[in-house]
């Protein structure tokens, strides 16, 4: 499987129209601005969309796949949403013409909760809190066979494409194949260009990215790690995968997902680290868990033998998880 595949190439497509389906109504509905302390629909709305258009465009491809998606039409069906429902359906349709309100129900219920021996993993909005900010946030999907993440799309609509421009083009496309490398391209598809992780082996000049909410890692245990290992820069804070994006590409070293002491026995679900673990180590880095162990993506929903996340270069993950036992 690389780029060209028909698995691929399905997911790079649907992953760049829900792209645009999210940014339509971003801009739409928020006009560019944060929208959290007046209305969360817009986020509704996104989420259910995009997880309709993703799902359908797959099914269509591959009847006979699993699709494990974070949402379901339960809600959306009920009398009180129905404006909520007619809304995902009018914005749907402006992407796939005709869709009605049935059809967006029935893909978004593609979805399922069993994991299978290939299966694909979605997040139609990863970091919604982001989304509602104005700030980051991804489309995730990944195609999992035997527990092996095999492929994994991050479609990040709101990040900026060169560190070095960060008020520039915004929009990019991470795409990784097993054993066949991590690339970064715009988001119709242009402009491809390989990527890799950080060669930095001295860890006092290391970068760390981390969430932005404090509910989903321990701020103060990275920075109590950063001391002991002589990081002085400050922390990147960013929603969604979009950091495993930005450290596949070299602008940070270190991803630091200790579980927050709000939630201390938090299990991360599956579509929040398949498609970023692969990008991030087909561009040379290393995740596991904060206690070492690979990242499993066979057990359910939940990785339910992992806690937290560590990723970064081959030289420093031993050192950081060094750090971090003591
Ligand atoms: P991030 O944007 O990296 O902070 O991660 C966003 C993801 O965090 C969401 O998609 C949620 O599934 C997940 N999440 C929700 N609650 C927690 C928690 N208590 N600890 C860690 N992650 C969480
Ligand atoms: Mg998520």
């Amino acid at each position: 499987m690389d780029q060209n595949s028909p698995e691929a190439v399905t997911a790079i497509q649907a992953a760049i129209k829900a792209s645009a389906f999210c940014e339509r109504i971003r801009t739409d509905l928020a006009g560019g601005e944060s929208i959290l302390k007046s209305d969360r629909s817009p986020v509704t709305i996104a989420d259910y969309g995009s997880q309709a258009i993703i799902c359908k465009l797959i099914r269509e491809t591959f009847p006979n796949d699993t699709i494990v998606a974070e949402e379901d039409s339960k809600e959306l069906r009920r009398p009180d949403r129905s404006k909520i429902l007619e809304q995902v359906t009018t914005y749907v349709d402006a992407f796939i013409p005709t869709s009605s309100s049935k059809e967006v129900c029935s893909w978004i219920d593609i979805s399922s909760n069993a994991v299978t021996d290939r299966f694909w993993a979605l997040d139609p909005i990863d970091g919604t809190k982001g989304f509602l900010r104005g700030e980051q946030y991804a489309i995730a999907l990944a195609l999992i066979e035997e527990g092996v993440v095999k492929l994994g799309i991050l479609a990040c609509p709101h990040l900026y494409v060169d560190i070095a421009d960060p008020f520039g083009q915004k929009g990019c496309l991470f795409v990784a194949s097993r054993g066949k490398s991590s690339f970064q391209m715009n988001l119709h598809g242009g402009s491809q260009r390989p990527i890799s992780v950080s060669k930095v082996e001295n860890s006092s000049e290391a970068t760390i990215t981390e969430s932005v909410e404090a509910d989903h890692a321990d701020h103060l245990t990275h920075r109590r790690l950063a001391e002991r290992l002589n990081i002085s820069k400050p922390s990147v804070r960013m929603d969604s995968q979009a950091k495993y994006g930005i450290l596949a590409r070299g602008e940070v070293t270190l991803y630091l997902r200790v579980p927050s002491p709000a939630e201390p026995g938090y299990k991360e679900n599956i579509w929040d680290h398949a498609a970023g673990s692969i990008i991030a180590e087909e561009a040379g880095g290393k995740v596991t868990d904060v206690l070492g162990r690979p990242l499993d993506f066979s057990s359910g929903i939940k990785m339910v033998r992992n806690h937290g996340v560590l990723v970064t270069n081959e030289v420093l993950h031993d050192v950081v998880l060094r750090a971090l036992e003591r």
